[in-house]
């Protein structure tokens, strides 16, 4: 039989102990004293899980409902950035009072304990793949430069087809050799929308 410790996560329940029926509901808040999780986003050492717990005793052991509030935080998946997730997970376990084949854990001197199921509910809410935004470009595959940053950039990489179709036919000497290699119907196009014309010209020069 394991040794009982009593930690933060250790709650009493002696008052609530072989007689059914009875309800108590807890609020704890919790200095997470190792990080949870391993991935890209963690729940830091230092962050505070702020915990709902309603206890309730059943024949055979108490019943824990509880729904745990904190914040993960590491970096974006895609550009780096530093980011910060709340996370809420919520579970509910039976202690039972003695341990048999159909219950993994057991009220241990007056207390139990929820550290292992708030660590591992916790940690299956983190993402694998965290963004700081759902459309977060990304760092630029060539210089690693956050492509946010550089908003002047991503369009023109995007459309690079098209700017060097604009410039072939505004500047006559140069690039004319890109427009020749362009279907007619760009060619149309560029003509006829005249508003982007200036710009993305003047951005190549630059
Ligand atoms: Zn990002």
């Amino acid at each position: 039989m394991s040794k009982f410790n009593k930690t933060p996560f250790t709650v009493s329940v002696w008052d609530l102990m072989h007689v059914p029926g009875e309800l108590r509901e807890r609020q704890l808040d919790i200095i997470v004293p190792e990080k949870m999780g391993e991935g890209l986003v963690a729940v830091q050492a230092g962050a505070t899980l702020e915990i709902d717990a309603r206890l309730e005793s059943l024949h055979d052991g108490i019943l824990a409902t509880v729904r745990v509030d904190t914040e993960a935080s590491g970096e974006c998946g895609r550009c780096l950035r530093e980011i910060e997730l709340p996370v809420r997970v919520e579970f509910a376990e039976l202690f039972a009072y003695s341990l048999d084949e159909a219950f993994d854990y057991e009220v241990q001197a007056d207390h139990i304990d929820l550290e292992p199921l708030i660590r591992d509910a916790v940690v299956l809410a983190l993402p694998f793949q965290p963004v700081c935004r759902p459309d977060c470009p990304g760092l630029d595959p060539v210089t690693g430069e956050r492509l946010e940053d550089l908003p002047e950039r991503a369009p023109q990489e995007e459309f690079d087809s098209r700017w060097s179709a604009l410039t072939g036919l505004l500047s006559p000497s140069g690039s004319g050799a890109h427009a020749e290699t362009l279907p007619e119907a760009s060619t149309d196009t560029a003509t006829d929308g005249a508003t982007p014309s200036a710009s993305p010209t003047e951005r190549e020069k630059s």
